[in-house]
């Protein structure tokens, strides 16, 4: 059922098995494991069916680190969330994200990829993709009559990732929640705050308010915040009544760790003189079983492990170039240049090297409340978002090791800022739009603020989910990851409810 809060009276009770706050990929996703249940869920929805500006605004806030996109701009705040314009490239993570390794700070999660896996495969058709199948590039490429680059596989190999649609979830699943007799959506209704017992071990109510509309209240056993990234932590910071430093934050971690990928677009350019080799595997969607697919680059394991670097990934484009770069004389000094082949401007082709690269967990970017308030008076974030000079150093190997392959290969020369001025960020970097890590999961409360089943310590009854409870977030996007989690709790919910 689809509500309009609007026309509820004020102090009216919503009771339900189950509060799902927000109704983006992680919240639709969520109440549609419970579609058909004998459990009475209410999810709640801060927007309509369409954007209104009022809505947005709610989400304006500020960056106080390195500013990247507009709070207010990059996240969408109506039914379906930021999946009304995400691009829908998937790929899962593997068993390497999740384990420790010892020369980065704070990684490892508490479970393993076998934990995520069964639901891994069961968010393929929620999200449009094809098979659960990431293992086979090579035989794809060869239906495809193109092949895989010739790389050195102890320093990069080529994977495959998926293209979602991309599934709007607020076009894809509205009929569905619609239709529903045991789910009900409402709409324009913002949580303000979680309203705990005096020890904040257990949610009572959230207070709902619409805008120019009732406030009212909703009851249930079990809340799950699946506001996003950067709101999950915004709403337990402000249900603060009885723990005055907001909710889970006992050891001061909600809002910290806040993570997102480093991107470098292009990292470099590369003008092809070996002429023959056809790069459209990677550079463009080609259909595969039931779904679509591209190659992508990355780093092996073992190269990662030897030379202690945090996982990244490169995205090939053909191009025309839109300035003059320079090219030549880069690889001047490096190793393996001798093998590339020299060009001239005019005769080659152009290809840019996108690069996504996973940051190293750190305390101190964070989100905050701030001292400015949305229009319900209630505090707007503030985004600290910092990168450091270890990440500098990473993102420098990683585009020189990618310059190396492909004058190994003899594909040609590449132009990168990075590798001429590697004490510098070139001015193209930005942040992915993933917004990570502000609630993360961990075995302990000292470590983390939710457990192994996205429980918050603490208080019996909340859980959180979504990409803000990634403790590392590994090279790929989020949104297959996150789906996958939310299923799994779900699931844990089903049994705890049985
Ligand atoms: C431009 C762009 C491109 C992207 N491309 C990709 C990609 O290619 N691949 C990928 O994996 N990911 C991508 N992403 C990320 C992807 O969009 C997110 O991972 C995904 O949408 C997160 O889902 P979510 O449900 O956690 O949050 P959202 O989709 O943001 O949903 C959160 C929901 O909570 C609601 N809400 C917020 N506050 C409240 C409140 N107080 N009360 C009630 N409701 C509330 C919002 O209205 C919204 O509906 C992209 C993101 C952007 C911005």
């Amino acid at each position: 059922m689809l509500i309009d809060a609007r026309t509820l009276v004020n102090g009216h009770t919503v009771e339900a098995d189950i509060c799902i706050v927000g109704a983006g990929a992680v919240g639709i996703a969520m109440a549609l494991e419970f579609n058909g249940s004998n459990k009475k869920v209410a999810v709640m929805e801060s927007g309509g069916l369409d954007l209104d500006s009022r809505t947005q605004s709610l989400y304006e806030g500020d960056h106080v680190g390195r500013p990247t996109y507009p709070l207010g701009r990059n996240r969408l705040r109506y039914f379906g969330g930021t999946t009304g314009h995400w691009a829908g490239h998937c790929r899962p993570f593997d068993q390497f994200d999740f384990s420790v390794r010892d020369w980065i700070p704070h990684s490892g999660w508490p479970i393993k990829i076998e934990e995520l896996e069964p639901y891994l495969e069961r968010s393929q058709p929620i999200l449009g993709l094809g098979d659960y199948d990431y293992s086979s590039l090579e035989q794809y490429a060869k239906q495809l009559k193109l092949e895989t680059l010739p790389l050195d596989s102890g320093r990069l190999i080529s994977v495959m990732k998926q293209q979602s649609p991309p599934t709007r979830f607020g076009t894809a699943y509205r009929q569905a929640l619609k239709e529903s007799k045991n789910v009900s959506v409402y709409l324009y209704s913002n949580v303000l705050e979680l309203i705990t017992n005096e020890s904040a071990s257990h949610i009572t109510r959230a207070e709902v308010a619409c805008i120019d509309g009732p406030k009212y209240e909703v009851k249930a056993k079990n809340f799950v915040l699946a506001t996003g990234g950067m709101e999950n932590p915004r709403i337990m910071l402000l249900s603060n009544k009885s723990a005055p430093d907001g909710l889970g934050n006992s050891h001061g971690l909600v809002g910290r760790f806040y993570t997102d990928h480093i991107l470098i677009r292009p990292a470099l350019d590369i003008s092809l003189s070996r002429k023959g080799f056809d790069f459209r595997l990677y550079s463009k969607i080609h259909r595969m079983n039931g779904g679509r697919m591209f190659g992508i680059l990355t780093a092996s394991d073992e190269l990662t492990r030897r030379e202690k670097l945090t996982r990244f990934r490169f995205h090939l484009y053909n191009i025309t170039p839109s300035y003059d770069a320079p090219v030549g004389g880069v690889f001047s000094s490096i190793d393996g240049a001798r093998e590339a082949q020299p060009l001239t401007k005019e005769g080659g082709t152009y290809m840019a090297v996108h690069m996504a690269m996973e940051p190293i967990p750190n305390p101190d970017t964070f989100v905050r409340l701030s001292a400015k308030r949305d229009l319900f008076g209630q505090r707007q974030l503030e985004v600290n978002w910092q990168v450091t000079d270890a990440e500098r150093s990473n993102a420098h190997r990683a585009i020189e090791l990618c310059a190396l392959e492909f004058a190994r290969m003899g594909f040609g020369r590449a132009y990168a800022p990075m590798l001429e001025k590697p004490d510098e960020w070139p001015a193209n970097f930005t942040s992915g739009k993933h917004h990570c890590g502000t609630t993360r999961m961990s075995d302990s409360p000292k470590t983390g603020v939710v457990d192994r089943n996205c429980k918050v310590f603490d208080v019996d009854n909340l859980y959180v989910t979504g990409s803000s409870v990634f403790p590392t977030i590994g090279h790929t996007n989020p949104t297959i990851n996150l789906v996958a989690l939310s299923l799994r709790l779900a699931d844990h919910l089903k049994g705890k409810m049985a």
